[in-house]
């Protein structure tokens, strides 16, 4: 077995500030490794795939959506913060260009949203835990 060089490598793992700081700027970063080009999620300093410790940041190009992979509707919750929003629809997005999937609101009528639908983000950068939501973007693909 090899001993992995974790030491070197640019990101720090369970660090999200670059991510977080994109979304303020209304962009997407994820970590990617620059040796075999495997998208990394959550962050760490080392690629589970060649253990290579060439992991960095990547800012994906301005207006970069996504494509429904799942969702719920939620219609009840016991957090008092969220019982404005019901009903809601909690999505998992497959981000373009990546193969990695984010957890986050649809923000559309409950009966809209269908498996396939294109999305485009809506930044909250504005927050003190930025998040990106996410709105109907383009026709079904069913
Ligand atoms: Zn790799």
């Amino acid at each position: 077995m090899t001993e992995v060089d974790k030491s070197t490598s640019s990101v720090i793992a369970g660090d999200f500030t670059p991510y977080l700081e994109a979304i303020r700027n209304d962009r997407i970063s994820f970590t990617r490794c620059s040796t075999c080009q495997t998208w990394i999620w959550p962050p760490t300093n080392y690629c589970p795939r060649c253990k290579e410790n060439s992991v960095t940041w990547v800012t994906l190009p301005e207006g970069t959506g996504g494509t429904v992979f799942s969702f719920i509707i939620v219609r009840h919750t016991t957090i008092p913060e969220f019982k404005d929003l019901l009903p809601y629809v909690l999505g998992i997005v497959s981000v373009d260009g990546t193969d990695i999937r984010l957890i986050g609101r649809v923000l559309c009528v409950t009966d809209d949203v269908a498996i396939g639908d294109g999305l485009a983000p809506s930044f909250e950068g504005e927050r003190d835990d930025p998040v990106i939501n996410w709105n109907l973007a383009r026709q079904r693909t069913r």
